[in-house]
């Protein structure tokens, strides 16, 4: 066996590159394990573009973390070189009394940000490419747009190497467990590692690797579609992210045409996935798929579904309430950190969560708020039942 490490980091995606660079930057020896290779396909942070926003309608007490997370992604952007966030802009769509639109309005009044309501009238005027309902109003909010999930993962493994992280690829953790004395031991494919600490950010493997966190997780297979729009892509080129409800609560998002004129511009639906297995998940995309959604944008956004570029499949691992899981591990409070769990929403605040995990870790709690997150909250679903 070879010397113990402080820290072992297990999945290197966006999560576990964050926690690594950031528990190395504070000086840690830190092991670093993934079961794939370095920004990969298989997890849930790929397809080119991630929306962020801070008017932020799930929950106003997610602000405080988002306005620290716009301060990290600068800053990687500033250490690394790379080219990370466009703030093009966001509008929310929906009736005044939709939750993309009122829980917006909410965060964006409790935290003073800034904002704008807009009627139907005025959204078709500022942005022609979209075509409310007369009863359809949006809150623009200037400071959304996207983040680049691949360039973001690539910047903090590169930067957790540059601190003298050992990353390994193509290892995968087979177990693990807290040691009586403190400490834990990693069982993987090659080899078994000891640490002081652990840190488990597993993506869509959180029920196989965190099956004793007490959180029911279900993992969803969804669908990222490119459009060629029909009448060419410039109207999308400088064009805002969009998410946009309608009456029956589903929920599409869209954005700007970022990969130049032959790249289409991606759209989705947020939350109509179906349940789905890491390693059984089917990647194909039916035409039936791409159908409905092109029926869906047809009288949305009418120019955007002209002849579809690819779609792509992701995963999510959702919560009943949707909220994350961020906290020590309940059954091993002493030696082990979760970061999961994070419901189809969690991209933007990737460098904050690194943050928190390595505060969670060294200093056992964080000064930003995140009781929201606690794996032994109460979980009340959205249709406002309590599943604990
Ligand atoms: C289609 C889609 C659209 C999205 N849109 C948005 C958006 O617009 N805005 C937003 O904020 N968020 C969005 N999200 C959510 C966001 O991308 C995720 O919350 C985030 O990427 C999750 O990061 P993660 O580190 O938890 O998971 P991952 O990045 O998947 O990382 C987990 C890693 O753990 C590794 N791993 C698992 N098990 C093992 C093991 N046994 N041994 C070693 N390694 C292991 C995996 O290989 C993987 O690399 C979207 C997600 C999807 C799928």
């Amino acid at each position: 066996m070879k010397a113990s490490r402080d820290v072992i980091v297990i999945g290197l995606g966006g999560m576990g590159s964050a926690a690594a660079y950031q528990l190395a930057a504070r000086g840690q020896r830190v092991l670093g394990l993934e079961r794939f290779g370095p920004t990969h396909n298989r997890g849930s942070s790929h397809g080119g573009s991630r929306i962020t926003r801070q008017s932020y309608f799930e929950d106003p007490a997610y602000v405080p973390l988002l306005l620290r997370s716009y301060e990290l992604f600068e800053k990687l952007e500033r250490d690394t070189g790379r080219d990370i966030t466009t703030l093009c802009g966001g509008v929310m769509l929906g009736r005044p009394e939709s939750r993309t639109v009122a829980g917006s309005l909410r965060s964006a009044r409790q935290w003073d940000l800034p904002h704008e309501v807009l009627d139907a009238k005025e959204v078709r005027r500022r942005f022609p490419t979209l075509a409310p309902r007369a009863d359809e109003v949006a809150l623009y909010e200037e400071r959304a747009g996207l983040v680049r999930p691949e360039a973001t993962v690539t910047a903090h493994l590169q930067l957790a190497y540059q601190a003298g992280a050992d990353l390994r690829f193509e290892e995968a953790v087979t177990r693990w467990e807290a040691l009586p004395g403190g400490g834990v031991r990693v069982h993987t494919v090659e080899d078994v590692y000891t640490a002081g600490q652990l840190v488990v950010c597993p993506g869509a493997w959180a029920p196989e690797l965190l099956s004793d966190v007490g959180v029911e997780f279900t993992i969803e297979r969804q669908i990222m579609y490119w459009f060629h729009p029909r009448g060419g892509t410039a109207p999308f080129e400088r064009h805002p992210i969009y998410i946009w409800e309608d009456a029956d609560g589903t929920q599409i998002y869209g954005f700007p045409a970022i990969e130049g004129p032959e790249g289409g511009a991606k759209v989705a639906f947020f939350r109509k996935g179906t349940v789905c297995g890491p390693e059984t998940i089917d990647r194909t995309v039916y035409e039936e798929e791409v159908a409905a959604m092109a029926g869906h944008m047809a009288s949305r956004v009418p120019d955007l579904p002209g002849r579809l570029r690819k779609a792509v499949t992701c995963m999510y691992t959702t919560t009943p309430d949707q909220h994350f899981v961020l906290a020590r591990h309940p059954a091993h409070p002493e030696s082990v950190t979760v970061a999961c769990g994070f419901s189809g929403h969690g991209f933007k605040f990737v460098p904050v969560i690194g943050e928190i995990v390595a505060d969670l870790a060294l200093d056992g709690t964080t000064e930003l708020p995140i009781a929201l997150f606690d794996p032994l909250r109460q979980f009340a679903t959205l249709e406002g039942e309590t599943t604990r």
